[in-house]
């Protein structure tokens, strides 16, 4: 019998894949670093048993429709807004993301976004290397604290827990907001529930971590920065569309906020013109929250497996429902 067909849309390498040979084979688009073009993807998914995609790639209906043996599509990540998850449900194709492999690994990127925003670093680094250090002065580069101020989680889930632990070891107070209470968080991490206009007004740091949907889309817009203190220190390693990048742009250029720190955008990849990267309060990133060799390398297996289980006719380990 032949194996089933596995489409990745970027180049995996053949060394993290083996393992998988007997169970499928595997086409792939030969770019580790360029999205698959759509008219490619349209094509190859049409052979296809398994699709094994990025965040990058949107798997809307018109893919699905073209994947007639789609049997199983595995994104790695751990967000899914890039899946018309309705039209997979309609065609019974199973959908599995990445969550827990990468909790640890994206919660030190984010704190280590808010730390380099607060510290200023990155300014600081460019200050080093641009020859520009010529003495010591008192408030040379002179940042914001971090220790013993307030940091408030909208989205008090996997990935904000782990991001409040951090917070508690440098003794912040740590506010949340979700739709639902965590007493596990309120009990273990001392998080205190808030509304979200309260988290706004007190927070030093604001820190979203909730998923991208109809109902975050824009959650912050030029009414919720306009609630934060003109000391706030905004950090954004969600998606780039829970923010209203206008208002955003608008609170940092008029010093409305103190700072951010952007890992995401409502269009990715940015270029050095874009208007964040311009502004001498904000830190940028290229969407690197899960990046560490070890967690994107069991980010990788975690879709082998979940491919190999559905094709097996098992529940995949991580499947979204
Ligand atoms: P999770 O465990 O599902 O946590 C999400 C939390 O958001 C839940 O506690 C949920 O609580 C809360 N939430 C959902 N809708 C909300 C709303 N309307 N208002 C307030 N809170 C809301 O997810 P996770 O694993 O922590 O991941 C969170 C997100 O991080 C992902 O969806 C992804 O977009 C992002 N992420 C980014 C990177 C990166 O590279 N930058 C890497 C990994 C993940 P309730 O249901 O009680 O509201």
């Amino acid at each position: 019998m032949t194996k089933p067909l596995v489409y990745i849309t970027r180049t995996i390498s053949s060394e993290l894949l083996r393992q998988y040979e007997e169970n499928f084979r595997v086409k792939m688009w030969e770019s580790e670093d360029t999205p698959v073009p759509r008219d490619v993807l349209l094509k190859e998914v049409a052979e296809a048993d398994g699709l094994f995609c990025m965040l990058s790639d949107t798997i809307d209906a018109e893919v699905m429709e073209q994947g007639k043996n789609l049997k199983v599509i595995a994104n790695l990540a751990v967000g899914y807004n890039n899946i018309d998850l309705l039209t997979a449900q309609e065609q019974n194709i199973v959908v599995t993301n990445t969550p827990d492999v990468l909790t640890e690994t994206t919660a030190d990127l984010t704190f280590a976004l808010l730390m380099a925003t607060a510290r200023r670093i990155v300014e600081a680094s460019d200050y080093v290397r641009e020859d520009q250090w010529e003495d010591w002065s008192p408030f040379l580069l002179a940042g914001a604290d971090i220790h013993h101020q307030t940091i408030g989680i909208v989205g008090m889930g996997r990935i904000g827990e782990a991001v409040a632990r951090r917070a508690r070891g440098f003794g912040m107070n740590v506010l949340y907001h979700n739709r639902s209470r965590k007493e596990v968080a309120e009990n273990e991490l001392q998080a205190e529930y808030v509304s979200f206009d309260e988290l706004l007004k007190r927070s030093d740091f604001i820190v979203p971590l909730a998923p991208l949907t109809d109902e975050t889309e824009e959650m912050f817009d030029a009414k919720a920065f306009d609630k934060m203190k003109e000391s706030a220190i905004f950090i954004n390693a969600s998606r780039g569309q829970v923010v209203n990048e206008d208002a955003l742009h608008e609170a940092l250029s008029t010093k409305k906020i103190a700072a951010a720190g952007l890992d995401v955008f409502t269009v990715e990849p940015i270029r050095s013109d874009n208007r964040f990267v311009t502004l001498d309060n904000t830190v940028c990133l290229p969407h690197i929250g899960s990046s560490s060799v070890k967690t994107r390398t069991e980010m990788v297996h975690l879709c082998c497996e979940n491919i190999v289980a559905v094709f097996q006719g098992e529940t995949p380990k991580t499947p979204v429902t």
